[in-house]
């Protein structure tokens, strides 16, 4: 199950690092993640403007 969720999360450390609504790079890529091995929710707040996103991933085997 690591496969998965270490591209996963790989993706988003490497990715999505804009902010969509002000532009702002984060360079520490600051996602959090929880999972609870089904699914993994990833949060980030913005740095900039405190915008907050997140992204719901469900793992199917
Ligand atoms: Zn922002």
């Amino acid at each position: 199950m690591s496969t998965s969720f270490e591209r996963v999360r790989r993706r988003y450390e490497t990715t999505e690092k804009k902010c969509p609504t002000c532009g702002y790079i984060d360079k520490e890529g600051n996602w959090t993640s929880e999972t609870d091995g089904q699914q993994i929710v990833y949060h980030h707040t913005c740095p900039s403007c405190d915008t907050n996103r997140e992204h719901t991933f469900t793992f199917t085997r």
